[in-house]
């Protein structure tokens, strides 16, 4: 069986010195405002695969108001994700991000992004696509105030599935 899922995240820049997408650190004259470590490429990714996967939302498994989950690293939460996802027979196909911001500039951290996702993930390069778009000055993320990430995700069920 194959199920498709997607997952859309946004977060709002205030005062910092970087950013974290995809478990890279990208230095930056502002950080992301959230609970967590404000990985929205990562959040985006959890919520399509636990969508494909018809486990509800990152926020049911991780809420924000739980200390727990305060400044965690997003890399954990994707590691707890995926754990979901064996434990009932599910792998991952393939997944097509794409993080849409003005700035900062995405490009030169995808292998890096690729190279830590992939090792949550165990899987291959091939199987994951990150990629980056504008918005053309547009909207919220033209006006540089956030960084959206919409993630698309095939998941294969195999074996014996209960
Ligand atoms: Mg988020």
């Amino acid at each position: 069986m194959i199920r498709i899922g997607q997952g859309f995240d946004v977060h709002g820049f205030e005062e910092g010195s970087g950013v974290v997408l995809g478990g890279v650190n990208i230095p930056f004259d502002k950080g992301l405002k959230a609970h967590s470590d404000g990985d929205v490429l990562i959040h985006a990714l959890c919520d399509a695969l636990l969508g494909a996967a018809a486990l509800g939302d990152i926020g049911r498994h991780f809420p924000d108001h739980d200390p727990r989950y305060q400044d965690v690293n997003s890399l954990q939460l994707l590691r707890e994700v995926m754990t979901m996802l064996v434990a009932d027979n599910w792998r991952l196909g393939n997944a097509d991000i794409t993080v849409i911001a003005e700035a900062p500039k995405i490009t030169p951290h995808v292998d890096a992004m690729v190279n830590q996702l992939m090792q949550v993930m165990a899987c291959r390069s091939e199987q994951l696509n990150i990629k980056a778009t504008t918005t053309e000055k547009l909207g919220f993320t033209g006006r540089g105030e956030g960084i959206a990430c919409q993630a698309v995700v095939l998941i294969e069920q195999y074996g014996g599935a209960d």
